[in-house]
């Protein structure tokens, strides 16, 4: 269906009205619910020390080249600043005054742990026009798949977590992101970071049970002890004993943008930390798809005609002669002799 400017408004239009007046009518499909046997992580940013060996063990994991400071000849450690083409993890630090006290908003510091959230409603997933991007019925887990992938980069723009990067310093550029670490799972793994984790601050499990045990954390006061599951929550791995910290009172990732599978606890403000709090308790998607799909579907008049352009240039190209080459480039080649 061929989709013209008046009718895009038209639509635009409606959904924004909708919007204005009640949120639940502006929607164009219902939000999508986790699947119940969804894994996730718990990423606990008072119990993260730092020692980014998460970082290096997702890097390992995943085959990602190093990454060095630009404009430095000689580098000995790999050095990533932020998620791009070749980190998929990074741990960033929040800073305040004098910085002296761990998990503390005001002359404090605190650590948090950047990568793919795996969304309950991914953005990602509904922008992507030819279903690169896909999530699991059963874990839940966002995957990107190179061999479907145009390079389009809409779900760079699509994520309000800035987090799929493009490779852009090769010829052949691919989307990247954590896979939560799909190919060590299907053996039965654990995700690198949450197997190498000194600490239990990036914790793995079902998020049904991640989430109780972020509740449990909440509910207990500031200096309490408390046994901190590592690895894998309810995982044979022995426990760290710890205190409580100062915690924000509010499991992110629970509910924002129609809730995530990775969740965060920490002490300081979730906006200071990086992540985007004011926003709604619906993904994206279930008030967008609608429009963009419609979008999409008069996308294919355009690439018909493109698929016809590449038929008429082979049949005009003709076959290969004995050389291996086609008349058409034959001829060029004559040309410049
Ligand atoms: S965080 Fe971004 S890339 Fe990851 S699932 Fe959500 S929308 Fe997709
Ligand atoms: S789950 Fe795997 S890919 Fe994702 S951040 Fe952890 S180690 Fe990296
Ligand atoms: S391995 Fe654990 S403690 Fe170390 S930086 Fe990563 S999340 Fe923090």
């Amino acid at each position: 269906m061929a989709l013209n400017r008046r009718d895009f408004l038209k639509v635009a239009a409606a959904a924004g009205a909708a919007g204005a007046v009640d949120t639940a009518s502006a929607f164009q499909r219902e939000p999508k619910t986790m699947p119940p046997n969804a894994v996730g992580m718990l990423y606990d940013a008072t119990q993260c020390i730092g020692c980014k060996a998460c970082v290096a063990a997702c890097k390992e994991a995943n085959h990602m080249p190093p990454e060095h400071d630009a404009g430095k000849s000689e580098v000995m450690w790999d050095v990533p600043m932020d998620l791009s083409g070749k980190t998929l993890n990074i741990i960033k630090v929040y800073q305040d005054g004098n910085v002296t006290q761990k998990d503390r908003e005001i002359n404090g510091y605190s650590f948090v742990k950047r990568h793919c959230l795996h969304c309950v409603d991914p953005s990602c997933v509904s922008a992507c026009p030819v279903s690169a991007m896909t999530k699991d019925p059963k874990t839940g887990i966002v995957e990107h798949h190179k061999d479907r992938c145009i390079g389009c980069r809409y779900c760079v723009y699509a994520c309000p977590f800035a987090v799929p990067k493009f490779e852009y310093d090769g010829p052949f550029g691919q989307i990247q992101k954590c896979q939560f670490c799909a190919h060590l799972q299907a053996k039965g793994q654990l995700p690198a970071c949450c197997d190498v984790c000194p600490t239990g601050a990036s914790l793995f499990g079902l998020v049904e049970d991640l989430k109780k045990e972020a509740q449990l954390r909440l509910s207990k006061k500031p200096g309490e002890s408390h046994r901190f599951a590592r690895g894998k929550l309810g995982g044979n791995r022995p426990a760290q004993d710890g205190t409580i910290a100062n915690y924000q009172k509010h499991l992110y990732g629970d509910k924002e943008l129609g809730g995530t599978q990775i969740l965060y606890l920490s002490a300081v403000p979730f906006e200071k930390i990086g992540l985007p709090t004011n926003v709604p308790e619906y993904g994206y998607p279930a008030i967008t798809e609608g429009i963009q799909h419609t979008l999409y579907k008069g996308m294919l008049p355009p690439l018909a005609l493109l698929a016809g352009l590449v038929y008429l240039v082979h049949r005009t190209a003709g076959k290969p002669d004995e050389s291996g080459e086609t008349p058409r480039k034959t001829k060029v080649k004559k040309e410049k002799s």
